[in-house]
């Protein structure tokens, strides 16, 4: 199973929109369009995509100021956003880029090029979302293929603890709150007991085994995934007195 990035592209001219929608979807992105402000933000309320895509010059609200509006919203201020538009001057640029925009592409632009700021911005962004392996400390998680292993042996995980540790692993050494899993691993709006998440966390370091260390507890706050598991530490007082 690879998980494809869905991109919400809010743009209203039907030909740029068509362009940009077919070339993503050929590409293992799952696009939606919106070709206004109400529309954008209808899709935003409904589900959070991985991505935005936003013009300019729209109709009615403009995309700088809808930028602006969901930089500052809890829910929507952290989706990445890359801009579009046919201002390419300095100032526009940094306009843009000041409104919370994580790059800024002029038009016209080649399909070739928005495609790579677009994986660029969600690499930075969410790695476990570009369907590239991630390796941490010998734990190796490959999303194309769906495996884990560890130091070269393969782990068995449920298809749960498979996207918890996705998660985790493409947003290492950060602590995640439980709310904030339920979130990003079981889905935006989805009424789940907290209770749930550390079950899973429970059998997701049982089916790492030696590598179940790198999921950390932290008191109070959540989860974490360390590159430094904590290990016991073993005096060998022979050595300390040899
Ligand atoms: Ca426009």
């Amino acid at each position: 199973m690879r998980i494809m990035p869905s991109v919400l592209v809010v743009e209203d001219e039907p030909a740029i929109a068509e362009l940009i929608a077919v070339n993503l979807r050929h590409n293992g992105f799952r696009p939606t369009w919106a070709m206004d402000s109400v529309s954008a933000q209808r899709e935003l309320d409904a589900a959070l995509p991985d991505l935005i895509l936003l013009d300019w010059m729209l109709p009615g609200e403009s995309g700088l100021s809808l930028a602006k509006r969901w930089r500052a919203n809890e829910r929507t201020k952290a989706i990445p956003l890359i801009m579009l538009t046919a201002r390419g001057d300095e100032a526009d640029r940094v306009a843009g880029l000041d409104a919370g925009a994580d790059d800024y592409i002029s038009k016209p632009f080649s399909t070739k090029e928005l495609l790579a700021r677009v994986r660029a911005v969600l690499r930075r962004h969410s790695p476990e979302r570009t369907g590239e392996a991630i390796v941490i400390a010998g734990l190796s998680l490959d999303s194309a293929t769906h495996r884990v292993t560890f130091g070269q042996q393969p782990l068995k995980l449920g298809p749960t603890e498979f996207k918890l540790l996705h998660y985790l692993m493409g947003h290492a050494e950060r602590v995640h709150s439980r709310g904030q899993l339920l979130d990003k691993v079981w889905g935006d709006h989805v009424y789940i007991e907290e209770r749930t998440v550390d079950v899973h966390v429970k059998r997701l370091r049982e089916a790492l085994g030696a590598a179940g260390s790198m999921v950390e507890t932290v008191r109070g706050a959540g989860y974490r995934l360390t590159a430094k598991p904590v290990v016991p530490v073993i005096v060998d007082t022979n050595a300390i007195l040899g």
